[in-house]
């Protein structure tokens, strides 16, 4: 598998609780030919229980990064995919555990994407999932369908390398071809907080409760995977609709204090 590639997939674990799956994730990742481990604010590590889990894989666990945020974990990715136990009050483009490997696998050959895991008592915040393009079940059980996280990590694992080893035995995996890279995820946060910001100024939004449409607009966004020039246009789109809100504040401010001082004359 190619290293470039390989360096562009990273497995991030959110708010990990026992030392144990932080381990049996190092060994699944590196039992797929893998390498990359984002540990965003683990409870408990570095932990011996941890090393023991990851058998021979302690070189995952060292070469580990560490980070408070998802944000910060997420930041340069173009693909973000969270993974899912349950289904969810507001539906999200949904992919099966295949077409997860697969398209991972063919995004990773021009851009970091990140598979995002939730914690073991109560998965991904919604907040969490709605940073996301895409989400992945795996369908199990109904009546009992969370897997332990490291089991389910193993399965996205080994689809990735199923769609490396398919690809490598000469079929050919395809999406559509793009002139421009896709947007970055931190691009995109500073993008959604200045919609947020305009569409609160032109009271479109109530600032108390943006809730639902924020998470609406999100979705869409998202769903439609902008790129770099896409999105830079609509920052600029953004950044003239406050310009003329501030000039026409100023002018109607303008009209009113000359008003006021011709009625003083
Ligand atoms: N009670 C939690 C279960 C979390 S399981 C909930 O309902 O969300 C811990 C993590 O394992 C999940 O956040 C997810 O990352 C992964 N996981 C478990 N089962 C999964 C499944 N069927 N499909 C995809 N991911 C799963």
């Amino acid at each position: 598998m190619n290293e470039l590639q390989v360096k562009n997939i990273r497995m991030v674990m959110v708010n990990t609780t026992h030392p144990g799956n932080i381990g049996a994730a190092a060994r699944a990742i590196k039992n797929m030919a893998l390498t990359e481990l984002v540990l965003v604010d683990p409870k408990d590590f570095p932990a011996e229980k941890a090393v023991w889990r990851a058998a021979g894989a302690a070189d995952i666990l060292e070469n580990a990064r560490i980070v408070s945020t998802l944000d910060e974990a997420i930041a340069d990715c173009g693909l973000v995919i969270g993974t899912s136990a349950r289904e969810r009050r507001i539906p999200w483009p949904l992919l099966t555990p295949r077409e997860c490997g697969e398209r991972t696998w063919v995004e990773s050959a021009t851009h970091p994407v990140a598979i995002v895991f939730g914690r073991e008592d109560r998965g991904l915040t919604n907040e969490e999932l709605q940073k996301c393009h895409f989400h992945v079940h795996i369908p199990a059980n109904p009546e009992y369908s969370s897997l332990n996280i490291s089991a389910a990590l193993q399965v996205i694992c080994y689809e990735i390398r199923t769609a490396a080893l398919t690809e490598a035995a000469g079929k050919e995996l395809h999406f559509d071809d793009w002139d421009m890279p896709p947007a970055k995820s931190d691009d995109l946060e500073r993008y959604y907080e200045h919609l947020q910001e305009t569409l609160v100024k032109l009271s479109f939004i109530n600032q108390d409760n943006p809730r639902q449409t924020i998470t609406r607009l999100r979705r869409m966004f998202n769903r439609i995977r902008l790129d770099q020039m896409e999105l830079s246009i609509l920052r600029g789109l953004l950044t003239s609709i406050q310009n003329y809100i501030f000039h026409s504040d100023n002018k109607i401010q303008e009209l009113s204090d000359n008003h006021l001082k011709s009625k003083d004359k």
